[in-house]
């Protein structure tokens, strides 16, 4: 029989923090806390089997789990001295969802359960605080309402809005016990009105609606959402913690709070948090109350006038901060937590492993190892690869001139331009259009998620640096701005005003995240400098990878930044991009048009110097490091113009009538052109392409060496083989090159000629291939489009439902998909490896800057990846955490 419900509290609790499957985050965590011997209030976690057990079986529960709970109950009221349902001494409860991985999809909490018109006078007794019960139960039918019955949030808050109105009151604390009186009058009869029945009295109701309320919230459009965006599993399932409640607004010795160890901002190794004094768990994250900082030194570094807690409640504090000390030498990781002040008494409602920006996962694994608390393996697999990228991201140049309209909270990191929307709806569908849109809002909630994925930043105009808006962007890694208290957002009329000026939706708008500045207009952005943990953790993540790692570049630009990121060499050149220059592409069409080999040679011959020093630019940037140049490879079609406009001035340039350019435009459209004439077919038709490149390549090889000293060994790659003979024919005319150069410089450049897998019968037939191809590079973007059958320019329209209905568990040209590509890559590393024990293997699709993808390339043994320049961070620590992961299953 399965044990349904885990009790935890008076020093002792019976899961632990290993069980976050069954227990979920939240439920395993504070079963440790309690097993720490840490002040946790007493309670019970409901397993998240129940909640498979509830979907598998008609929306029902086990039948012995009523039991088990009844007797968690009297636990409960054991350790607290109460009882559930009592009406002289009752026990309230809070109710709240736990999966494994933190979701703000889902419900989130029920507060002071169990109260009703009866036991609210019993906590006004025990209290002796009336208005303080009277609070407590209007705040318990509002969330009920809201988050068990359904019925809109803004019901409750219309309500108070008019009886404030009416009264001439201003802030919620201006309302007495009897005021609150009246309103939960008012509240119960909008619930009957509603429901058409009561607001359930009886606890025992409450208490299963709300489980039954949790259980139901994991399969929300919103969550399912979120699981989606999140890679989360349906079968996961959610646990329900119910746990004794703790009052943070039993007046001015009252508090509730949430802080993390070290900065989720900066990583900088000081406790960051905030609180609200008399207040309860929702209004610190509500964001209605501007919370105060935690330590006096916080509190000084924001320039606020509200006193710290530090200051406030100075003994909570020590106990505090002892506390979080512990939890974060326990865990071994910066703790996110959450925590209660009654009347003096501390109480911690939960930790968590904190979600913090790039950056500062960076400094915090850097400064844990440096400090001993973790290794440098650990911190090395600590970091998250993609999170590089917020590190990498755009800032607003220093010296632009800025029109800053209003200031917030710097909530999440990086800089973002685009243009205003109000809704999430908006926002996304200007993502579809190709736009780029900054969301504002007055606050975001979970609906809004998608929204969020979609905007390139995020503005809200309340909320402090634990509202969701902040929260959420932080853990997607985008620029977010909280809490702009100055700006007004009218929804209705779709404005928003800041600094006396009106802007509407559309406006380009700026948001700076790491300084809190909402600026009018699109600003100058700028690369950042990385900071010195980035080094040392790249450092580290180098000394333990296994594979090389390179990077895709043809311009200067873009090899100085790949050598900058650390790139080992060029994995990819793609020399097309070279022919796209606007003086290049006149000599490239010359040679297309031209009616015979004669006509292109010339034309070739215009372009050969050009090349040439292209290639001396690039080998002299990447000295002492190999770079892999590919032959031409696009169907030639793509170099002309497409519109009768283009083909007018084109043909006027070049000296020859438009039709003649129409003409042999439509000779040479193709109906896949994917599938066309490309690749090593052209070198094969039109070899004197393929000899002054290999010329161009040898002779600037030569170049590069007088100005370096370093002679350079060019990797020549063949595009699109599929059979040996092709490859050979190519590769036979390079070699005729190379004879040539060395007989006309009296110079030899050591070389090698290698080829591109990138079609199914080259894997299969690697074997051969092998034989005379000295190196292979899979090049995962055709291979997966010619092993689908999926076209990689039109796969976006249909790919989605794809992904969405688990035909495919990923884009397949993001992540590689193992079991089919995979599969080939697999069979091509065989069958080559038989042939050329020591052939050099790398992978040189977008996938080669993928961590998943990268940790498939260590596990088949690749030599090295080439991805984009500003990917190849993200790759080194991927390699690395997959050589690190290979040791763990010993399989390295
Ligand atoms: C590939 O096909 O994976 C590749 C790298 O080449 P391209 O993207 O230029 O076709
Ligand atoms: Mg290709």
């Amino acid at each position: 029989m399965s044990q349904w419900v885990y009790s935890f509290g008076g020093g002792k609790a019976e899961g632990a923090s290993g069980m976050r499957d069954l227990l979920g985050g939240k439920g395993a965590n504070l079963a440790e806390m309690a097993n720490l011997g840490l002040p946790v209030p007493p309670g019970f976690t409901i397993t998240t089997e129940v909640c498979t057990f509830f979907y598998d079986h008609g929306k029902s529960y086990p039948p012995d789990l009523a039991a088990a709970v009844e007797a968690a109950l009297v636990e409960v009221g054991r350790l607290t001295g109460r009882s559930f349902g009592d009406e002289q001494n009752p026990l309230l409860v809070s109710v709240r969802s736990g999966a494994r991985a933190s979701m703000p999809g889902m419900m989130d909490t029920v507060l002071n359960l169990g109260l009703n018109d009866v036991t609210v006078l019993a906590l006004a007794k025990s209290a002796g605080d009336e208005r303080f019960a009277y609070d407590s139960y209007r705040r318990f039918i509002q969330m009920y309402s809201n988050v068990v019955l359904g019925i809109e949030h803004h019901h409750f808050e219309d309500i108070l809005e008019h009886y404030k109105e009416t009264k001439g009151f201003i802030l919620d604390t201006d309302l007495a016990a009897e005021d609150w009186k009246k309103i939960i009058v008012d509240y119960k009869a909008k619930v009957e009105h509603a429901l058409g029945k009561p607001f359930p009295q009886d606890p025992k109701e409450q208490l299963w609606g709300a489980i039954g309320a949790v259980f139901g919230s994991w399969m929300t459009a919103r969550a399912i959402s979120y699981r989606r965006l999140h890679d989360i599993p349906a079968s996961w399932g959610t646990a329900v913690n119910v746990q004794a409640m703790v009052f943070g607004n039993m007046g001015e010795t009252s508090a509730t709070g949430v802080a993390f160890t070290r900065s989720p901002s900066t990583g900088a190794k000081e406790l960051y948090g905030e609180f609200l004094i008399n207040a309860q768990g929702e209004d610190v994250v509500a964001g209605i109350r501007t919370p105060q900082n935690i330590t006096e030194a916080a509190r000084i570094n924001a320039v606020s006038d509200k006193p710290s807690m530090e200051v406030l409640l100075p003994e909570v504090f020590a106990e505090f901060m002892r506390t979080t000390n512990l939890l974060e030498k326990h865990y071994r990781d910066m703790q996110d937590m959450e925590f209660t002040v009654e009347r003096g008494k501390l109480w911690m409602l939960q930790t968590r492993t904190g979600k913090r920006t790039g950056k500062a996962a960076l400094r915090i694994a850097v400064e844990m190892a440096n400090e001993g608390l973790i290794t440098r393996d650990e911190a090395v697999s600590r970091v998250d690869p993609s999170s590089l990228d917020q590190l990498l991201h755009p800032m607003i140049d220093p010296e632009a001139a800025l029109t800053v309209v209003a200031k917030g909270l710097p909530a999440s990191p990086g800089a973002a331009c685009g243009e205003i929307v109000f809704n999430s709806d908006e926002a996304e569908q200007m993502k579809t259009a190709g736009r780029k849109a900054i969301l504002v809002r007055i606050e975001t909630s979970p609906e809004d998620i998608n929204g969020m994925h979609a905007a390139e930043g995020i503005l809200t105009t309340r909320g402090g640096m634990t509202s969701h808006a902040a929260v959420v962007a932080r853990g997607m890694g985008k620029p977010c701005v909280s809490g702009a208290g100055t700006l007004r957002i009218d929804y209705e009329k779709g404005t928003m005003t800041a600094s006396g000026k009106v802007f509407k939706k559309g406006d380009m708008l700026t948001i700076d995240g790491g300084t809190g500045q909402v600026i009018q207009g699109a600003v100058q952005m700028q690369q950042p400098e990385l900071s010195g943990e980035f080094g040392t953790l790249m450092q580290w993540a180098d000394s333990v990878r296994r594979m090389g790692v390179r990077a895709n570049a043809e311009t200067p630009a873009d090899a100085r930044a790949a050598r900058k990121f650390g790139a080992e060499g060029i994995g990819l050149s793609r020399t097309e991009h070279m022919f796209f220059a606007p003086e290049r592409v006149v000599a490239v069409r010359e040679m297309i048009l031209a009616d015979d080999e004669a006509g292109r040679r010339a034309a070739l011959a215009k372009l050969l110097p050009m090349q040439r020093s292209d290639f001396a630019e690039l080998f002299e940037i990447m000295a002492g490091l190999p770079v892999t140049i590919r032959l031409l490879d696009p169907p030639l079609h793509e170099f002309l113009p497409k519109t009768d406009a283009e083909i007018a001035e084109v043909a006027a340039d070049l000296g020859i009538s438009p039709d003649k350019l129409t003409r042999r435009a439509n000779e040479l459209h193709e109906f896949n052109p994917m599938l066309g004439f490309r690749g090593c077919r052209l070198a094969i038709a039109f070899p004197e392409i393929a000899e002054m490149q290999a010329r161009a390549i040898f002779e600037g090889a030569l170049e590069a060496q007088k100005r370096t000293g370093e002679l350079t060994k060019p990797e020549i790659m063949v595009p699109l083989i599929a059979t040996k003979a092709e490859f050979d024919i190519v590769k036979a005319s390079i070699d005729k090159m190379a004879e040539a150069v060395r007989q006309e410089t009296g110079q030899s450049v050591p070389y090698i000629v290698g080829t591109m897998i990138e079609l199914p019968r080259a894997c299969l037939r690697a074997g051969e291939i092998a034989e005379t191809a000295e190196f292979f590079s899979f090049g995962t973007n055709d291979l997966t489009q010619t092993a689908l059958g999926i076209s990689r320019d039109d796969a976006g329209s249909f790919l989605g439902a794809y992904t969405a209905k688990g035909i495919l568990p990923a884009d397949p040209f993001v992540t590689i998909d193992q079991e089919g590509v995979g599969e080939l890559v697999k069979i091509g590393i065989e069958r080559g490896r038989k042939t050329r024990p020591d052939i050099k293997l790398g992978i040189c699709g977008e996938h080669g800057g993928d961590p998943a993808s990268i940790a498939f390339c260590e596990k088949v043994g690749l030599t090295y990846v080439s991805c984009s320049p500003f990917r190849v961070p993200i790759a080194r620590l991927a390699a690395a955490q997959a050589t690190l992961r290979l040791k763990a299953e010993g399989l390295a």
